[in-house]
This record gives C-alpha cells, structure tokens and sequence, in this order.
C-alpha cells in the first residue's frame, strides 16, 4: 500500500490520519514531539522538527505524497520535500496563507472584499496609517492563531504603542468593522483544478478562540452562502490550489461579506463534517493529496460542534476533573472526538463534541444540554 505523509503531529494530523488509514493507507508523521497526538497513532513518526534536513528527506523516503496540518510550517521544508514528492498544499501557496499583507494582497487580486487595512513594516508607513482605518486590529503579519499577536487599538498613539508592544515585526491594521456574525467554507481543490465545496458553517468565538460551529439551513442567508462559496472558491483558483482550504468571513451588520484570512488545511471549524456529512474534511485531505476524485459532499444532518478547551478539565477550586463523559454521551446524536492530549491547559484544544440531529432545533437543543452538562455558556 503507499504511504501518506504529514508535517506536523497535532489534532488535525491525528484526524487525517485516522481518515488515510480507514482508507487503507500507510501513514508517516513528522513532528519532534514524541507523544503528539498525530505520531501516537501513525504507522511511522520521524520525530525531528520541521528544519531538520535529515528528518525531512525520511519523511520523503516513507512517503509517496505529502500534506501539512501545520499552518506555520517553514515554507522551505515544503519546498524541500516538494523536490521529492507531491506535495499538497504546494509550499507557495501555503507562504501566502502565512503572511497576512500577501494574504490580503491576494484576496484584492481575486476581486473578494477584505477589511480595508495597511502594511506596517517601517516607522514611516506607520506614520503614514490613515486616521478612517481607526479603531482598528493591529495583527502581525506572520505566526498569529486564536487571536494572538492581535492588539485592538483606537488612537494613532495607541497604534504607535501597540506596534512597539509587538516588537515592530511586520503588522497588518486592519479597520474594526461592525460584524453580524462569522462564517467560514471549506473548499477543496484537485490537481485537476475540480472544487468542491462543504455547506458553509456559522462560527461563534470566545476570547478570540473558536467555541461554537452550527450548521444547518438557517444558519444564515442563502445569498451570503453562495457569496462565501463563490469567493472562497475563487481564492483557492487564484492560488492553484491542491489540497483544503478553510477561508473564513465576516458577515457585516448591513449584511455584506467580508473575507477574514485562509488557512491552508482542515480547520476546526470543519470538524462537524465528521459526523454531519458524507465526506469529511480530512477524507477531502486525503482524497486530494492522492488524486483521487472528489465528489460534492453532502451533510446529511444539522449539526453543532462545541471545542473542548483544557479549561473543562479545572473544577471551579482549581483541582483536575474529567468532564462527565457517560452523561454527555447518553444524549442522542453526540459524538466525542478527543485528541490523544495528556496534560490539559486552559485554552489548549483537548477535543470536540459534534452533535447531529434530524432538526437544527433538536441539535441546538442537545447541543445547549451538552454545554450544560460541560459547563460551556450558553451561545
Ligand atoms: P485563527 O485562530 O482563526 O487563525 P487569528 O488569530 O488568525 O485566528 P483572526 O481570525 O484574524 O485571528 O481574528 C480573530 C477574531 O477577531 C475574528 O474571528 C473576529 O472575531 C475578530 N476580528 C478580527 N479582525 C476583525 C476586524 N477587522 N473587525 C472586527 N473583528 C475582527
Ligand atoms: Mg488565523
Ligand atoms: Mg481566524
């Protein structure tokens, strides 16, 4: 059989190589963690990190094709392996994905609206920010995730000491605009240039960290779905695209779509297509990165997602509990997905919980019970 190969040994490789193996492939892992939760249940697991020119070229000698779960993997050891295998998503593309201004650059390029935002690299483009871009999101252009590296500014001075904070690394201002709600669009796209795409999913955040999906017909409206499909598509086109791409919008409160950023693999906010559809994401990963054909997934239940972060694992007195796993499981349509993590942290991403019923109500319903049960606020 051939063998697939990952960079990167987080929840999201775990999930693709769960989803290779039940297609009867061989996997290879490469990350330097030797009990990330990817390399505990691949077939092979280098375990060097991402510069490692030897651990590279194993990954390479395993490996027929490979993928990346980690989005801020050096876009010179993609290139590298490149050299020697197929390599999906290709490492210029996922550069773009990297860096917030060539991401930005990118989505003007594809005519699909973003926040209107500056480049600030130097003092002088800083001094240079106009004054309707305020209040804004200061963001650093490379490395940021679950809004960090984000400063939330309102005055030019406090975007001058913002920038400082960041240690005036290359940033992004983006101007702070009124949202109604967030969503986002898994797409996937084959060497051959064919897409498809899942039902676009309505995404609630906490503290900058993604907490609530839901998925169903009334999510939100029809011409924003197809909006968001379109654009999203239109991204992945204009990259040449092979792989899955999650491209993430804002819905504004006078209704318009606005794209946020791109992340150039599965995305947490895709994980209810485990249980929910009939081709998840990370089949779609694989389905890619092998060449094999992709047909337009169908969700076939309404569905809801809620993150398990490590906080659910503190009692209120600061002691370590297990959530109530047996209580939440004897709900009807809940399917627990936990990534293999020993030590549980506050805000670390421990697992999720997709909830599918055979009606938006009835999932929001479990959905809400779960939460109860967890201690998850009420969305
Ligand atoms: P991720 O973990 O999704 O990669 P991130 O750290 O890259 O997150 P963003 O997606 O850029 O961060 O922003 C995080 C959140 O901050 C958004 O989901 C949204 O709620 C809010 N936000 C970001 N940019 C803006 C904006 N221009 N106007 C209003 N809210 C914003
Ligand atoms: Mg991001
Ligand atoms: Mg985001």
């Amino acid at each position: 059989g051939s063998t697939l190969g990952v960079l990167g040994g987080g929840q999201l490789g775990r999930m693709f190589v769960h989803a290779a193996q039940a297609m009867g492939y061989f996997t290879a892992v490469l990350d330097a963690d030797p009990t990330s939760p990817a390399g505990l249940v691949s077939h092979h697991h280098v375990q060097t990190g991402y510069e490692d020119a030897a651990g590279l070229a194993e990954l390479a000698r395993l490996a027929d094709a490979v993928t990346t779960e980690f989005e801020n993997v050096p876009a010179t050891a993609l290139a590298a392996l490149g050299a020697l295998r197929p390599v999906s998503p290709a490492a210029g593309a996922v550069a773009v994905a990297q860096d917030r201004a060539q991401e930005k650059a990118h989505f003007v390029r594809c005519g699909v609206a973003c926040a209107p935002y500056a480049v600030i690299e130097t003092a002088e483009q800083l001094a240079a920010v106009p004054a309707d871009l305020l209040p804004g999101i200061l963001k650093t252009a490379r490395m940021g995730y679950d809004g960090k590296g984000q400063v939330r500014v309102k005055t030019a001075a406090e975007l001058a000491a913002a920038w400082e904070s960041v240690g005036r690394v290359a940033c992004v201002l983006e101007k702070m605009l009124p949202l109604a709600l967030e969503c986002s669009v898994i797409v996937a796209r084959g060497a051959d240039g064919a897409c498809v795409h899942l039902p676009v999913q309505r995404n609630l955040h906490r503290d900058g960290i993604l907490a609530v999906t839901e998925v169903h017909a009334a999510n939100l409206p029809d011409t924003v779905a197809r909006q968001a499909i379109a654009g999203a598509i239109s991204i992945a086109t204009g990259l040449a695209y092979v792989g899955v791409l999650c491209v993430e919008f804002f819905v504004l409160q006078d209704g318009s779509l606005v794209v946020n950023e791109i992340a150039p693999r599965p995305h947490n906010s895709g994980h209810y297509s485990q249980n929910a559809c009939d081709v998840s994401q990370f089949e779609l990963q694989v389905r890619t990165m092998a060449g094999l054909p992709l047909t337009q997934p169908r969700q076939h239940s309404p569905a809801f997602m809620l993150n398990l972060l490590g906080d659910l694992w503190f009692a209120a007195d600061g002691s370590q509990q297990t959530p109530p796993w047996a209580e939440v499981l004897a709900l009807p349509g809940t399917h627990l997905h936990l990534y293999g993590k020993r030590d549980a942290k506050r805000g670390r991403k421990m697992g999720h919980l997709n909830i599918t019923a055979d009606s938006a109500d009835a999932a929001r319903a479990t959905a809400l019970k779960a939460a109860a049960l967890l201690g998850i606020a009420p969305f």
